[in-house]
């Protein structure tokens, strides 16, 4: 990057002044990821310290049966494939009751478009689960799903949202984003929930007092002016309504085999590489730059990786969710020893090793617990790493 514009960036970030598209595509544009990192890590701190939130939360997915067949998708099944599956109520109780030792503050839901389920079952999960687990927040449904709610239902969002919320729903999740810009959505989402759609469900829910995150699949065949983008249009909803808690940058998984039937799933995956780690960095600092009005960034550490989640913390993420239990919608498609499950003491220690201050919050990021500062590296040093073994 041209040291003039270097310098202009520079000053602007430190100024605390919005930057512009131009900027953004100019950060992506530049390889001095220390520069990068530094900027986004002066952001970063500024905002919230030397504080790394993180949760304790499961992850359920009631049914993988989906309508819509998504091209980077590997989790969907269409009815009567021999791995399709869709719980019974009982079932995803049963799963969500598996981890109260655990002390799960927040149960993560999202699920394929399937075609035959009735709406009313949506709710009824809800309701189940909030009677056996009353102090887990249900953070449910993307925009896609609730779009979809309404096409099976014939009801309006705003009808959902509210019978939802009376079931026990605290938040939306962030998915379904992907990427907003039509060039590429084309050819990636084969459902009918784009930016219009997207962005008036959470409108909606953010006008009913939810919070919600926000989300983006980078690293396909996306190029970095289309992330600018992306950011640029959260931002500005952003601005009108406050209700975006968290940005989190998804990075798009090859398929992997499924052990079952042996069947790639993923329809991109022959003209598309994954984002390496210095590209998955720059994409945290140049998010966390852009967003000056979300308050968090977060590394969903089961798409990147526990080093890169690691390294994250110096590039704008103090946000680390979470303490995932059974993780399918990309996991399945990871071959690259990222770990299933990690429990509370292992996010500890991967937040303390990496000199930060671990707090655990919850859906709303109130805090939950405040834990010690790190200690020093030369006192860690003879201390091994649980985490990596
Ligand atoms: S991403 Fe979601 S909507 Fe698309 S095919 Fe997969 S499960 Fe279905």
């Amino acid at each position: 990057m041209d040291v003039g514009l270097k310098r202009e960036i520079e000053a602007k970030v430190y100024a605390g002044e919005r930057l512009s598209r131009a900027d953004g595509e100019a950060l992506y544009a530049c390889d001095d990821l220390a520069w990068l990192g530094r900027l986004a890590h002066h952001k970063r701190t500024e905002r919230n310290g030397e504080r790394v939130m993180f949760n304790v939360n499961r992850h359920l997915n009631l049914t993988n049966v989906c309508s819509a067949s998504c091209a980077y998708c590997s989790f969907q099944r269409k009815p009567g494939e021999k791995s399709a599956y869709t719980m019974r109520v009982e079932e995803a109780v049963a799963k969500a009751l598996e981890m109260r030792d655990e002390q799960l503050t927040e149960l993560h839901i999202v699920n394929g478009l399937h075609p035959t389920l009735p709406w009313k079952y949506y709710p009824r999960v809800l309701r189940e689960l909030k009677a056996a687990l009353p102090e887990v927040s249900l953070k449910c449904f993307t925009a896609t799903e609730i779009q979809w709610f309404e096409k099976i239902s014939g009801l309006p969002a705003d009808e959902i949202l509210d019978e939802l919320m009376d079931a026990g729903l605290s938040s939306l999740t962030g998915g379904g984003a992907e990427i907003f810009d039509w060039e590429i959505r084309q050819h990636i989402v084969d459902h009918a929930c784009h930016w219009e759609d997207w962005s008036r469900i959470h409108r909606l829910a953010h006008s009913k007092g939810m919070k919600t995150p926000s989300t983006m699949l980078y690293g396909h065949i996306e190029e970095p002016r289309h992330r600018v983008d992306h950011v640029i249009r959260l931002r500005e909803l952003q601005d009108e309504t406050g209700g975006f808690q968290v940005f989190i940058p998804l990075r798009y998984q090859h398929d992997f085999v499924d052990a079952a039937d042996g069947i790639v799933r993923n329809r991109i995956q022959a003209r598309t590489t994954m984002a390496a780690p210095a590209e998955s960095l720059k994409t945290f600092a140049v998010s966390r730059l852009m967003f000056d009005n979300v308050p968090h960034v977060k590394c969903f550490w089961v798409m990147h990786g526990l080093s890169v989640a690691q390294l994250s913390l110096n590039f704008g993420v103090d946000d680390l969710d979470g303490s995932v239990v059974e993780y399918k919608i990309t996991h399945d498609a990871d071959s690259y020893g990222t770990p299933n499950t990690m429990h509370r003491d292992d996010l500890l220690h991967l937040i303390w090793d990496a000199g930060f201050q671990p707090v655990e919050r919850n859906t709303l990021y109130q805090v939950v617990r405040e834990y010690d500062q790190p200690t020093s590296i030369a006192e860690r040093r003879a201390v091994p790493q649980d985490v990596w073994s």
